[in-house]
């Protein structure tokens, strides 16, 4: 990394940050709903070497995509105004500065090993990256959450990307070993031991490497239809229902349209397998974790409707070879599964989704572990 910095900018660079991209373990789509996730950070990270300026020049590099550098002017710097790789983290100098921390330029170079586009995170992961090196550099002593705050308004409100808070919250907060239980209402977080190793387990990715063009206006259709039906039970959010309430929640939306009703039993019922699964591994029971993967992933299908064919497969396929469970991961639409598997079986579970995934005539999936990782920080 420092060398290529060294090539591209001419010195040495004065550190060198990581943050990783994520998987979800439980609780999808609930985030808009000020409701509960339960990320764990993957090894894969997004890795920054980066200098201050003091130009108010910003030069941003990705080793991973053709062109060269970016020269971009922090103090020029317009929301909305490039859908290039490089808003991302010109968006996070953006959003320093919009929050009067004193940024006045950067040479960056990057380099990460998240897939892009996979329902990884690896945008939040170069937000996080970038937000952390510059929090260190111009020692501005924001906590790891207020920069994860930070990160979401570059991608909301400069990159123009609704996403929720999720991604960055992991990307920044999330422990080795662990997942993250959040409340993305308050952001009060608890880690919670997720040691799949000692247990002889393991938590496996499949990526799908599709991803179908339904997802960017369904995610803003499944919000409408969350805050629809949030208003019509009179709540903030449909975070405030409570899962024993949902019966006659849904008898009170009688009148609504049918996808409402649906949307509300899914962030209410995903809410309360957040509760589950932390009940249960903080008993330290993992493998029963399982099959409220499985009752997620069928929420998501059916109530929710953000899977697609491959998804399902894989669901299938992998609790149909001995998996423990499996449910799509993140916003749906291709990405992104997880499967709990023994770790005996991990092989023989890839090998039958790999073949299932042939058989049906689709690109041949990406599978590896999901081992619990640190969060962003400094390697150099
Ligand atoms: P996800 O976050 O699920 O991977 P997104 O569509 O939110 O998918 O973000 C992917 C985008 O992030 C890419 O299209 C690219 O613009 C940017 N990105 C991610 N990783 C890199 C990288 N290593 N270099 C440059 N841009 C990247
Ligand atoms: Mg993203």
């Amino acid at each position: 990394m420092e060398d290529a910095f060294e090539a591209l900018y001419g010195a040495r660079p004065e550190g060198v940050w990581a943050a990783p991209g994520r998987v979800n373990l439980i609780g999808e789509y609930t985030d808009f709903n000020d409701g509960f996730v339960m990320p764990l950070a993957l090894p894969h990270t997004a890795v920054a070497a980066v200098s201050r300026r003091t130009d108010g020049a910003l030069r941003l590099h990705s080793a991973d995509v053709p062109g060269g550098v970016v020269h971009l002017d922090t103090a020029a710097l317009e929301p909305l105004s490039d859908t290039n790789w490089a808003a991302y983290p010109a968006g996070v100098v953006w959003a320093l500065r919009e929050a009067g921390h004193p940024v006045t330029g950067a040479d960056i170079h990057l380099a990460s090993t998240v897939p892009t586009g996979a329902g990884l995170s690896s945008s939040a992961a170069l937000e996080v990256v970038t937000a952390t090196a510059l929090n260190d550099l111009y020692e501005l002593g924001l906590t790891a959450s207020e920069l994860a705050v930070l990160a979401q308004h570059a991608e909301n409100d400069f990159v123009g990307v609704p996403c929720g808070i999720m991604d960055q919250m992991a990307s920044a907060c999330c422990a080795e070993g662990n997942a993250l239980y959040l409340d993305t209402r308050d952001l009060s977080q608890r880690q919670v031991p997720f040691d799949l190793a000692a247990r002889q387990l393991r938590l496996l990715v499949v990526d799908t490497r599709v991803k179908h063009a339904l997802g960017d206006g369904a995610y803003a259709e499944r919000r409408a239809g969350c805050e629809a039906g949030a208003r019509a039970l009179g709540v903030g959010a449909l975070r405030d229902i409570p899962y024993a309430e949902l019966p006659a929640a849904l008898e009170r939306l009688a009148g609504e349209p049918e996808n409402v009703r649906r949307y509300v039993r899914h962030v209410v019922s995903d809410d309360h397998r957040v509760e589950q699964v932390i009940a249960l591994l903080d008993a330290g029971d993992v493998r029963a974790v399982g099959p409220v993967l499985v009752e997620g992933h069928a929420s998501l299908r059916d109530d929710l409707r953000v899977s697609c064919p491959e998804l399902d497969l894989v669901v299938g396929a992998a609790t149909a070879a001995g998996a423990l469970g499996a449910r799509m991961t993140g916003g749906g639409f291709g990405g992104s599964a997880i499967v709990l598997v023994e770790e005996t079986e991990a092989e023989a579970v890839s090998k039958a989704v790999t073949e299932a995934f042939a058989e049906a005539g689709h690109t041949t999936p990406r599978i590896f572990p999901a081992v619990p990782s640190r969060g962003a920080h400094r390697l150099v």
